[in-house]
């Protein structure tokens, strides 16, 4: 391969059970497990296979996550790129890769395609952005990703999925039936969501032994308003060093409100959050 570092082929050990809250996003993702297990329930009975499903929503929500969690659920290989690997690629390289990233998708279907941050590629066309230099370069990667997603019939058995934040200045070309008709809104957590990642990410923690998981992941969930899953999973993970900095052997309620005001600190300024 020419590019061996860009797409990566595996098989996903993520599950729904991994996926905390989105109750809403997994009922609709769930469709595509079925697709992927028994296409031909579909073909007999003449339905159209949705081909791609766009997760849309601010970042760290858990939109990779959940994509993993459908290939693991279906137990079939996950291809991913990231939307702006395309843009510092050589000229005439985006198309190339995109053709390459389905060809080997195709060839070990079923299995899924997931395009990280697909609104750096695909942006509206025709609209000349910033810069200008490049432009033709990425409309031309955009042209090559609808070639792809038009050029297999439902029965190849190949989903893709993309991550976005940015809906709104995606090409209309792209949510065209047949390419990512179906779109799925994923949305910050609340409290009780919040709730539910923390006990997600507690469950390799060692607790000082008088805490309890429970309370621990309520404490910190009415800690966090505006947190997205990312950071919470990056919370957890701080604590536990902190705790280790001590030379601790567990991790204590502290190590958590630290790593709170680390985590908070890294974060853009939002209304809200910094009071
Ligand atoms: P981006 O738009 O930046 O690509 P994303 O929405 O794809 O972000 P992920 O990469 O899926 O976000 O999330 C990053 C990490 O945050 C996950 O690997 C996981 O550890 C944690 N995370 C995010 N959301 C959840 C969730 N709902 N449940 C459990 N963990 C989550």
């Amino acid at each position: 391969k020419i590019f061996p570092q860009g797409a990566k082929d595996l098989k996903s050990k993520v599950k729904f059970a991994d996926v905390a809250g989105l109750d809403q996003a997994k009922a609709e993702v769930v469709e595509f497990v079925d697709f992927l297990q028994n296409p031909k329930k579909y073909q007999q009975l003449g339905a159209r296979v949705p081909r791609g499903g766009l997760l849309a929503g601010p970042p760290g929500t858990g939109k990779t996550l959940l994509a993993k969690a459908v290939a693991g659920e279906a137990d079939v290989p996950f291809f991913s790129i990231s939307g702006s690997d395309f843009i510092e690629m050589f000229v005439g390289v985006g198309p190339s890769r995109v053709r390459d990233l389905f060809q080997q998708a195709r060839s070990q279907a079923p299995s899924i395609v997931f395009i990280d941050e697909i609104d750096a590629v695909g942006r509206r066309r025709g609209n000349g952005g910033f810069g200008g230099g490049g432009n033709d370069e990425r409309e031309n990667t955009l042209n090559q990703l609808l070639v792809e997603m038009d050029g297999f019939s439902s029965g190849t058995g190949v989903v893709v999925l993309a991550g976005t934040n940015r809906i709104d200045i995606l090409d209309p070309a792209l949510t065209r039936p047949g390419r990512f008709d179906r779109q799925i809104a994923i949305d910050k957590p609340d409290l009780a969501e919040r709730e539910k990642i923390f006990l997600v990410h507690l469950k390799p923690i060692t607790l000082q032994a008088d805490l309890k998981v429970e309370d621990v992941a309520k404490r910190m969930a009415s800690l966090t308003p505006g947190f997205v899953g990312a950071d919470i999973a990056n919370i957890c993970n701080e604590a536990a060093i902190f705790a280790a900095r001590r030379s601790a052997e567990t991790v204590e309620m502290q190590d958590f409100e630290r790593a709170t005001e680390r985590v908070l600190g890294g974060l853009p300024k939002q209304n809200g959050l910094m009071s």
